[in-house]
């Protein structure tokens, strides 16, 4: 067959690098930026601070307000502050959450963003936000919250706690697990994909054996940064589905959602999307069955298996399996309610996938 597809590439510059951080102040200039708003979540304000005082008089101040899922009083709030200092810039420090309110500003009045990531989650490499009112989430793409520039520097990673590194760095897999069967795939996303699930697989026991080894964080960034690039460049499927259900309904944590769910959607959607599996089997060292091969790393790495666990009630399952269901959407799988039922109890009560 002829090889056709469509691949966009997304405009921002990324450096990574221990020390990277240091670099901000010039690119702050190289943005032609004059007073930059700082963004955080309220327990990393510590670190914002830090940042802010690196900028000096390009700091108009530092906002520690950055929650889960952005709701949108938070983002009023936000937007209000970032008018208020007359910033012309927002520098986000912190995982999604903080990306996320830097993204609202921007969706509002086109503040360009420079994202520090602190976690894995990937949100830095995408054009996609998300706004939270009256418990609904509403999510959609535009080109003015893609950050500008992104700047990744292990040092500030080292104090993400074990638990957190790998269930975060799980949540970076599954994009590009979902980027490998996406309707838009692409060979050089699948690349992209390919080398982010090694790296990220290679690196997170690095990381969990030694959170200061600046050379696994590094490693894990990187993968991170890859499979980031991976949600930006496709169309998620049904493991984003359901975590975004699952989050979204019941409130449960969003890294460890994925975490959880990743093995079972993948071993749902395995029988029908054979060049993702060849992919991911070459990533993870040659297994033949990656959905069952992410599942037992994770539990090695002492991630959470079931989402009963996470707090989810059995009697919850048949609301989730309807409102994953209500909706067609592209999967390599047929979406039935009996299929994704089955799913849902075996991740729920941590069984292995199959
Ligand atoms: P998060 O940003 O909420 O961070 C989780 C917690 O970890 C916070 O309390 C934070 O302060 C803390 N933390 C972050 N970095 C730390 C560090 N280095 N050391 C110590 N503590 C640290 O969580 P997340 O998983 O990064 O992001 C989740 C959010 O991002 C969700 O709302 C999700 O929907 C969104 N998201 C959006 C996209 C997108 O493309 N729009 C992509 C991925 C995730």
């Amino acid at each position: 067959m002829t090889r056709t597809f469509t691949y966009q590439a997304l405009p921002m510059r990324v450096q990574l690098g221990v020390g990277a951080l240091t670099r901000l102040p010039a690119e702050v200039e190289h943005l032609g930026l004059q007073r930059v708003l700082v963004i955080c979540a309220p327990d990393q304000q510590h670190t914002g601070e830090r940042v802010a005082a690196a900028l000096g008089d390009r700091a108009a101040g530092v906002l520690a307000e950055a929650t889960m899922h952005v709701p949108i009083e938070i983002a009023a709030r936000a937007r209000d502050r970032a008018e208020e200092l007359g910033a012309d810039g927002c520098v986000t420090v912190g995982g999604g959450s903080a990306v996320g309110l830097g993204k609202a500003i921007a969706l509002e009045f086109g503040l360009p963003v420079i994202a520090v990531p602190t976690t894995y989650a990937g949100s830095e490499m995408t054009p996609v936000w998300g706004l939270t009112e009256g418990g609904r989430k509403r999510t959609g793409r535009d080109p003015r919250v893609l950050p500008r520039s992104v700047i990744y520097d292990p040092e500030l990673t080292v104090s993400l706690p074990a638990a957190m590194s790998v269930t975060s760095g799980i949540n970076a897999i599954a994009h590009a697990v979902e980027a490998l069967y996406a309707p838009d795939a692409s060979p050089i996303i699948s690349l992209m994909a390919e080398e982010g699930v090694r790296a990220l697989t290679d690196a997170l026991p690095r990381v969990v054996a030694d959170g200061a080894d600046l050379d696994a964080r590094a490693d894990a960034q990187y993968g991170a940064w890859l499979c980031g690039a991976c949600l930006g460049g496709t169309t998620m499927s049904l493991h984003h589905k359901l975590c975004h259900t699952l989050g979204g309904t019941l409130d449960l944590p969003h890294a460890q959602t994925h975490t959880v769910v990743l093995p079972h959607a993948l071993a749902h959607n395995q029988p029908a999307a054979p060049d993702a599996v060849a992919a991911l089997s070459r990533a993870l060292g040659g297994v033949p069955d990656p959905a069952r091969a992410l599942w037992d790393r994770a539990a090695d790495l002492g991630a959470p298996t079931s989402l009963r666990q996470l707090g989810m009630a059995e009697a919850d399952i048949p609301r989730i399996v309807e409102l994953a269901t209500e909706q067609p959407y592209a999967n390599p799988r047929p979406v039935t309610p009996a299929g994704i039922e089955a799913l849902v109890r075996a991740a729920w009560a941590g069984e292995p996938p199959h």
